[in-house]
């Protein structure tokens, strides 16, 4: 197995552990990275910074595309890997929860493999295997609740970017943290699940683990289900999907079972973090819809990291630019980029 794989946002929490991951295994062989504006010269035998990450894609035709780019921005070579059926380590789930159909007609035509790198994906993913679906019930993904699992409304009145940024159990970058404390993480994660394994939204569960070392339940229709289990670590998930379907030894600790492991599940509390409420009417109502959650999200997302809004208003902003837009579905790349701007002006005007 030698493989060679693009970093594409090489320097975030996701793509540093990637190259961690392929570091130690000489199988693997870096050949391109990608930043949005951090230097990265001589950090694979070629690098970009800022511009269309396809460029290094077309000129070092990677055997594996590490998608860690955040944000909608990493949907052209999520695109790109899809319909070329290049094998897409997908941990931008950002552009799969928008692109949505328009993604899964790109995977049929390329005949790819589409490997998750989001911890609950990744554990529904060696689950499910190719195990027949009319014996599948459904998914749960667990959600550790963030940072403000169990508070109300009013105790969030004064929440600062930096107490949002703190998460209880997964170390990340801004943005997926500030989505972990709104719960908007786990509204994309139920999208992306509904698209990655063609599950209806009726069949996705989501229910709150505080501790994060269950990542994924599958239900079976015999009344058993399956769960994955590890400490909460990506270096899991990404190698799984660089390696697959081998498995390569990492760092990690193997669980200690005895030493006292808590598995606590919890209802969400959809009124305290009505986003992820609003991500599954989203999904539900799907054309663009989701693109516009999205959409909305990221900026409303970026306006609270810059101190424009408070983080009690980041969902009001979603749900103000849902119920603005018209949510058809798009025919193509440039209808859905029309679509993912139209909702982002809907918050940048509010
Ligand atoms: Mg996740």
């Amino acid at each position: 197995m030698e493989r060679r794989i693009a970093v594409l946002g090489a320097t975030g929490s996701i793509g540093r552990q990637a190259l961690q991951v392929i570091a130690a295994n000489p199988a693997l062989e870096l050949v391109a990275a990608t930043s949005g504006s951090t230097r990265i010269d001589g950090l694979a035998p070629v690098t970009q910074v800022g511009g269309d990450a396809t460029d290094v894609l077309e000129q070092t035709e990677p055997d594996v595309v590490l998608n860690g780019i955040v944000g909608f921005s990493g949907i052209h070579a999520t695109l790109w890997a899809l319909e070329r059926g290049v094998a897409l380590a997908l941990a931008n789930k950002e552009s799969l929860v928008a692109a949505g159909d328009l993604a899964r007609e790109a995977w049929a035509r390329g005949g790819g493999l589409l490997l998750p790198v989001d911890s609950e994906h990744s554990a529904a993913f060696q689950l499910l295997g190719d195990m027949p679906r009319d014996q599948v019930r459904g998914l749960v993904l667990t959600a550790s609740g963030g940072p403000f699992r169990g508070r109300s409304r009013d105790e969030l009145e004064d929440v600062t970017p930096a107490a949002a940024l703190a998460h209880p159990t997964w170390r990340m970058g801004p943005k997926i943290t500030i989505d972990s404390a709104t719960l908007a993480n786990k509204g994309l994660e139920l999208i992306e699940a509904h698209f990655l394994f063609d599950l209806p939204y009726d069949a996705i569960e989501v229910v709150v683990h505080p501790t994060s070392v269950v990542h994924a339940i599958v239900r079976l229709r015999d009344g058993a289900s399956l769960a994955h289990v590890g400490y909460p670590d990506m270096r899991v998930p990404i190698s799984f999907a660089l390696t697959h379907p081998h498995r390569e030894p990492t760092p990690l600790q193997q669980l200690d079972f005895a030493g006292g492991l808590r598995l606590e599940f919890d209802e969400p509390d959809l009124e305290t973090f009505p986003l992820l409420a609003l991500a599954r009417e989203a999904g539900e109502r799907g054309g663009t819809f989701p693109c516009a959650f999205n959409a909305a999200n990221e900026a409303a997302v970026q306006a609270f990291l810059e101190g424009r809004i408070r983080f009690l208003d980041i969902d009001g902003a979603v749900a103000d630019a849902l119920a603005r837009v018209d949510g058809a579905p798009a025919r193509d790349v440039d209808e859905l980029i029309e679509a993912d701007r139209s909702a982002r002006n809907l918050v940048a005007v509010a």
